[in-house]
Formats: structure tokens, sequence, C-alpha cells
């Protein structure tokens, strides 16, 4: 039995907690300790597979907490170290494969590609790919069809509960949850005093708008994102920094802020 934790963080990892470049967050160390002192509760929240995601969590020591994967799609619960074994993919897949062939040949999912393939539309590794294509809840996949076609597939796949969602150049299929419906749900879980997120990108605006406080890191590698309702006042906030080191600098300045220190061990 823990107590409710005084924050719950919300981080995505790509260009926030971890360097875009490195994918290192050696510069976010000193608030990742701090955090751990008072009692912080921290979730990742990214559109990784499990098997990245279990990596990462253990590297980073917050195997304690969930982890919302898939973009939003699904959660892997604390200390798991395999991919969830659930219905929803195999169901997803099902679903897909009982359209009609006009409707559901152009569309090639991660679950019709080799890990070669899957290597070669990502830029991944092959064990990033092998990683990549191990799905527990949601399909990304290549569109090669009209958009006329792909209209008509959306619309088929709506009566099914599935929704398609365009983002870079897959279209990824799930059951329709996203970061800020997890978010939603674990913290009403954790119950915390107060809740943090931090993004970098536009799949992490609706997260950074459902937190209490949300931080923009910085990314010098994409454009910034738009001016968001709350910046006014500040409770959204822009680091200077990008990556970890804006991470670190956003998250010490919130627990400053909110008089979160008190009684911590002291990091030198
Ligand atoms: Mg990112």
């Amino acid at each position: 039995m823990t107590m409710p934790p005084p924050l719950l963080v919300f981080t995505d990892l790509d260009g926030t907690l971890l360097s875009h470049t490195s994918y290192r967050w050696d510069a976010a160390t000193q608030a990742l300790d701090i955090l751990r002192d008072i009692g912080a509760a921290l979730v990742i929240a990214s559109s990784k597979s499990a098997p990245e995601i279990i990596e990462i969590r253990a590297q980073l020591g917050w195997t304690n907490c969930p982890a919302i994967i898939e973009n939003g799609a699904g959660i892997l619960p604390p200390e798991s170290t395999d991919t969830p074994k659930t219905e929803t993919y195999v169901r997803l897949r099902r679903a897909l494969d009982s359209l009609p062939a006009n409707l559901r040949d152009p569309f090639c999912g991660f679950g019709d590609m080799t890990v070669a393939q899957i290597a070669q539309i990502t830029g991944l590794s092959h064990s990033g790919a092998a990683n990549a294509a191990e799905r527990a809840f949601s399909e990304p996949g290549i569109w090669s069809g009209s958009a006329q076609l792909r209209a008509a597939f959306i619309d088929a796949l709506h009566d099914h509960d599935i929704h398609a969602r365009e983002g870079g150049r897959f279209l990824t299929l799930s059951y329709g949850r996203t970061k800020a419906d997890q978010m939603a749900a674990l913290t009403d879980a954790f119950a915390p005093r107060h809740t943090l997120a931090l993004g970098d990108a536009p799949n992490d605006i609706e997260m950074l708008q459902a937190a209490d406080f949300g931080v923009i890191v910085a990314n010098p590698h994409r454009d910034p994102l738009p001016p968001m309702p709350g910046e006014d006042t500040g409770r959204i906030t822009r680091t200077a920094l990008a990556g970890p080191a804006g991470w670190n600098t956003a998250v010490l300045d919130m627990i400053a802020r909110l008089n979160l220190n008190e009684g911590a061990t002291k990091h030198g």
C-alpha cells in the first residue's frame, strides 16, 4: 500500500526525456533522483511498443510505475517484463482481414510486413524493428490506395469500433484510446496532489492540456508547437533547453514552485 504521490509525472520519451539525437537522458538525472526522493510517480507515455518501454523503464529505474504504450492504446502494468497478452491486437487484425479486398489490400500493417521491411520503412535497426513489430493494442501501417478508398476504409473500420489516426507516414489503427484517456484513468487510480505532463510534439498536446501543469520541451529538430491555452497563465510553460536538459530544469522548477522538496534527501 503506497501513499498517494505528491506529484504524478507523465512524460513522452523521444525529444522529451530522451535526447532527440543520442536517446540519452543523463542530463535529467538530478530531477529523476529528486522525484524518487519526494515519492513522486513517473509514467512514461509513448508511441513505443511494450518491448521498447520495458527496456527503457527498467534502465530509468521506474518499473514500479505503469507506462502508457502504443500512443495511449494500452497500458504496461508495473513490474511487467512481457508484452501484455491481450486479445485486442488479434481482434483488430481479424476485423481488418474481414474487410472487402478493395479496402483491405491497400493497407499494409506491421503485421503484414517482415521485420526487414519494418526496419526499412522506419529506419530502425533490425532489433528495434523486431521490438516495434511486437504489438499488443494497435496496428500502424501504410496506406497505398486513393484518398477516396482510404475514407471508405476508415468508415468500414468504424463499424468495428476501430479508429484510424494519421501520424507522420503511418495510419495507426486502434480502439481509440489516447494518451490523455489513459492519463485520466491513472490519475484517478493514483489520486496525486498534482499532475505534470511533459512533451515535445503534436501528439502530446492532449496530455499537456489534461494535466494540472504542462511543459513543452524544446525540440530544435521540429517546428515549435503553436501557442497553447494556459501559456498566458503559466499553467503551460516552455523550456529553453532541449530534451533531457530542458526536462531537468522544468521538473526542478515545478518541484520548487509546488514546495514539494521539503524533507527530501539533498543531492549534492
Ligand atoms: Mg516526442
